[in-house]
C-alpha cells in the first residue's frame, strides 16, 4: 500500500507483464521498471499504445511521420519526414503543397507564453549569476539578484511525450496556435531590470530558430546598452547538435546556462516514459564538454532528473550520475521531486527517502555538486 496524493490508502497495481506488484507500478502505464528493462520489446508495445492515446485529445500525431519521400524538418531527434498534409510530431510543422511550413518556431512566430519571474527564481540553476556567481561580469549583484527579474519564456510545443509531464498544459498550444510573438517583440519586454531570459516550456527544441533569434537580438541590445542580459535554456536536449551548439555559444558569452533534463539513462526506460529515444540527448550532453573550461566561474552545463516513483530510482540515477561524472564530476546536478501529473497521475509524490537514496548514489559516483530541488514537494511516506 502507499498513500495517494490526498492521503488515502491506495492499492498497489500489478504489472501487466510479470504480474507482480513488488515494484511500484503506474496503473496507467501498466508495466513495472524491471519489465521495461528486461522485457523491453513486449513492454514498449504495450506502453506505446498509452503514448498514442495520450496524444489524441490534443490532435498531436501519434508518431513522428516517416514518409520515405517526405520533406525533412531537420530540427530534432524525431527526424520527421512529412508527406503531403502530414504534421510533425511536435505539431508545429506541416507539409502543404509539397512545401515545409513552420506554423510557429521561426524568428517571426514564437508560440509561447512569457512572464516576469522575480530573481532569484527556482528556474535558475543553483550555481548561477542570479546568486552572484560571475559577478561583476555576468551578475548585477555579488549575491542574490533581488530587484531583478527573469523573462521566462514558456514555449508551446515539445518533441518528447513524457507521460509524467509536469507542464502538460503546453499540449493545447500547437492546435490553437496562440499566443504568437516575434523574437524582436519578445526582446522588447526585457526592460532594464531583466537580467536573464530563460527558454523552457514545453521545450525550446522545436522552436530553436525562434530562441536563437531572440538570443541574437538580446545580445545586440546588451551590447548597445552596456548591460547584462543572460540567455539560458532548460531542455530535454533532443534538438540537433548544430542548433544546440549555437545556443551553447550564446549562453557562454552572455553568462547563461544550459540545463539538460536527463530523464533516464537506459534507452528502453526513456522510450517508455518519454516516447522518444534519449541517445541524442546523451550525445548532446557529451558534446558540450569541450566548452566547459571556457567559463569556469559560472558553470555552463547542468543536469537535472525528475525522480519518478517506481521508475527513476537510485539505480537509474547512479547510471546518469556516472555518465555525468565521466564528462566532468563538477557539473552541477539537480534531483527533482515528482508531483502526479498528466498520464502518470496515479503515482505518489517523490518520497524524502527516495530522494535521499538518489542523492547518495549520485555522490558515490563522484559528482561534487548535487542537490535535491523542490524539497517542499517530497513526501514523508515511503512506497
Ligand atoms: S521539430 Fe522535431 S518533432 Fe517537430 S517537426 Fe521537426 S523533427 Fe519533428
Ligand atoms: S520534455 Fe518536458 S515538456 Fe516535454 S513532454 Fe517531457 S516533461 Fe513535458
Amino acid at each position: 500500500m502507499f498513500r495517494g496524493v490526498f492521503g488515502g490508502k491506495v492499492e498497489r497495481p500489478y504489472c501487466k507483464l510479470c504480474g507482480s506488484n513488488k515494484l511500484l507500478v503506474s496503473k496507467n502505464l501498466g508495466v513495472c521498471r524491471e519489465c521495461i528493462l528486461s522485457r523491453s520489446k513486449e513492454a514498449l508495445e504495450l506502453i506505446m499504445q498509452v503514448h498514442v492515446a495520450s496524444r489524441k485529445p490534443y490532435n498531436l500525431p501519434a508518431m513522428p511521420p516517416k514518409s520515405p519521400k517526405g520533406l525533412k524538418c531537420g530540427l530534432c531527434v524525431n527526424d520527421c519526414r512529412l508527406g503531403e498534409n502530414e504534421i510533425g510530431y511536435c505539431g508545429l510543422v506541416v507539409n502543404k503543397n509539397n512545401r515545409l511550413v513552420r506554423r510557429a518556431g521561426t524568428s517571426e512566430r514564437g508560440l509561447l507564453d512569457w512572464y516576469y519571474d522575480p530573481l532569484p527564481t527556482n528556474c535558475c540553476a543553483f550555481i548561477c549569476p542570479a546568486y552572484g556567481y560571475g559577478y561583476p561580469k555576468y551578475a548585477y549583484k555579488d549575491g542574490p539578484e533581488h530587484g531583478y527579474a527573469n523573462l521566462a519564456v514558456f514555449y508551446g510545443a515539445c518533441g518528447f511525450n513524457c507521460l509524467f509531464c509536469q507542464n502538460s498544459q503546453y499540449r493545447y498550444m500547437p492546435e490553437r496556435l496562440e499566443p504568437i510573438i516575434s523574437a524582436a517583440e519578445l526582446v522588447s519586454k526585457a526592460h532594464k531590470r531583466v537580467s536573464c531570459i530563460c527558454f523552457f516550456g514545453g521545450d525550446p527544441g522545436p522552436q530553436m530558430l525562434h530562441s536563437l533569434a531572440v538570443s541574437k537580438i538580446a545580445a545586440e541590445l546588451a551590447k548597445r546598452e552596456k548591460r547584462i542580459l543572460r540567455v539560458c535554456w532548460e531542455t530535454n536536449g533532443s534538438m540537433n547538435w548544430p542548433l544546440l551548439e549555437k545556443a551553447v555559444n550564446f549562453a557562454l558569452k552572455s553568462g547563461g546556462t544550459i540545463k539538460i533534463d536527463l530523464k533516464a539513462f537506459h534507452e528502453p526506460l526513456n522510450q517508455a516514459l518519454c516516447g522518444v529515444t534519449n541517445q541524442q540527448t546523451l550525445e548532446n550532453f557529451k558534446n558540450i564538454q569541450p566548452y566547459l573550461e571556457e567559463r569556469p566561474e559560472v558553470p555552463l552545463l547542468f543536469g537535472t532528473t525528475l525522480l519518478v516513483p517506481g521508475y527513476v530510482d537510485e539505480d537509474e540515477v547512479r547510471h546518469i550520475a556516472r555518465f555525468i561524472a565521466d564528462i566532468d564530476p563538477t557539473i552541477p546536478y539537480s534531483l527533482l521531486g515528482f508531483y502526479p501529473h498528466f498520464i502518470m497521475d496515479d503515482l505518489p509524490t517523490t518520497s524524502k527517502a527516495h530522494a535521499e537514496r538518489c542523492l547518495q548514489a549520485a555522490r558515490e559516483e563522484g559528482l561534487s555538486r548535487v542537490k535535491i530541488g523542490n524539497v517542499h514537494l517530497l513526501s514523508k511516506v515511503e512506497y
